[in-house]
């Protein structure tokens, strides 16, 4: 790491170059100036709106009460103020690490003394009602600007895949008055982020809004002509469908990092100082997966806080730090009026404590605490925002 603090000391024309404007890219970038970065920074972004927020995009965005405006992460001044070049709506094509560049699709070539990878995660595809009209994914703004504009005078929805997308724009079309069915292929909701008891509040919450929800549902066709009339599932059932929402589940975004040989493992590798396996490039976010010292493996996030926190940890360590990620991860989701609060991981919990009551009518809400071995290592709560920061302090 000498070279990172010679770059600290005296290099006023050193260059960081950040790939992906999103939650990662945009913190790295301010972090990077406030840990000292006295060069250049660069902040490329594929997308054309300045780095916002995503997680409202599935709720209040899709919903129609939040626009763009009230999302942004940062206003655009503050770039400005902090001497970050913003390239937006710029794709970048290779990054050639023997020579410390990167090339633009526009064929521009831009070298640096120090890269960050913060490229994201995006959807799985379905192979299935490709071009088909009302047939849509979340992930991006442009994403939700389409949905909305199909979703003008229809009438019913069937949303693929129960996991926090699904169940996060199920309940805002259903909200706008669709006839929301939601077919998922495990045996329960929100399953690969929690345990069964919250599944079944949320499958409960969301029956009791009339969403329609049906597990063990393998979707073997999208059909229509031009656009989507119906979904059909290996069972021989039909749901009818005037817009169809894909939440299948995200890949890591390491293309890039790949084609530069870079180390991937289930996502580009990291090291706990949230550097790739080439010293000048450091990653953070969706993209990567890191070594946790609390769950003794290698684990990659899919989250705000995760994208935020590497990000730091990855300016201060490029400044010429020496900075350990260690935290303990959590998520929130926002479904009809209820807020899930989680922290840490639930995986491998041989045992639950619940407190309070898993009928969503019950305006006492709930914690579930999952263990192992007699040990908390993760907490569900609903409703009890101060016992969340209490358990997640103790986790
Ligand atoms: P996800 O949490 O991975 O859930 C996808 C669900 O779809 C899984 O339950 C999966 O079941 C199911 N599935 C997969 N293939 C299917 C198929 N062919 N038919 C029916 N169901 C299928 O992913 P997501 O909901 O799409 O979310 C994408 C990303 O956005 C995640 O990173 C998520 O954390 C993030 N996000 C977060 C929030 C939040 O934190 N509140 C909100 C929105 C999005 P199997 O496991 O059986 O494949």
């Amino acid at each position: 790491m000498s070279d990172a603090i010679a770059v600290k000391d005296s290099n006023s024309d050193a260059r960081c170059i950040i790939i992906g404007a999103s939650h990662a890219g945009s913190q790295l970038a301010v972090n990077l100036r406030k840990n000292g970065w006295p060069g250049e920074i660069v902040l490329v972004g594929a997308e054309a709106q300045l780095p916002y927020h995503r997680p409202p995009l599935s709720k209040t965005v899709m919903a129609g009460t939040k626009t763009l405006d009230n999302i942004l992460l940062r206003p655009e001044a503050m770039y400005t103020s902090n001497n970050i070049s913003l390239r937006l709506a710029t794709q970048v094509q290779q990054i050639v690490p023997t020579q410390k560049r990167i090339v633009l699709a526009t064929g521009e070539d831009i070298s640096y003394d120090k890269l960050a990878l913060c490229t994201g995660a995006r959807p799985i595809k379905l192979p299935l009602g490709d071009g088909l009209d009302g047939v849509c994914y979340l992930r991006s703004y442009e994403d939700v600007k389409t949905i909305q504009q199909q979703l003008a005078d229809k009438r019913r929805a069937v949303v693929i895949g129960a996991g926090y997308i699904g169940l996060e724009a199920a309940a805002v079309m259903s909200r706008l008055g669709l006839q929301v069915t939601v077919l998922e292929r495990a045996d329960r909701v929100l399953q690969r982020v929690t345990g069964g008891q919250v599944s079944q509040y949320f499958t409960d919450l969301h029956r009791s809004h009339g969403v329609e929800i049906v597990c063990d549902a393998e979707v073997i066709a999208i059909n229509g002509q031009h656009a989507v009339d119906s979904v059909s599932c290996a069972d021989g059932s039909r749901y009818p469908a005037d817009i169809v929402i894909v939440g299948i589940g995200v890949t890591p975004e390491t293309t890039l990092a790949q084609d530069a040989g870079l180390r991937i493992e289930n996502g580009l590798y990291i090291d706990e100082y949230c550097r790739t396996s080439d010293e000048h490039i450091y990653a953070a976010g969706d993209c990567t997966s890191y070594p946790d010292a609390r769950y003794q493996r290698r684990i990659r996030l899919e989250s705000v806080q995760n994208a935020n926190d590497q990000a730091r940890i990855a300016a201060i360590n490029i400044c010429g730090g020496r900075d350990r990620y260690q935290v303990i991860p959590w998520f929130w989701s926002d479904q009809f009026d209820i807020k899930l609060q989680s922290a840490g991981l639930s995986d491998g919990f041989d045992d639950t404590v619940l407190d309070g009551s898993l009928d969503p009518a019950d305006p006492e809400g709930f914690v579930i605490q999952y263990l192992r071995e007699g040990k908390l290592i993760a907490a569900d709560c609903v409703k009890r925002p101060k016992e969340f920061m209490a358990l997640k302090a103790r986790i």
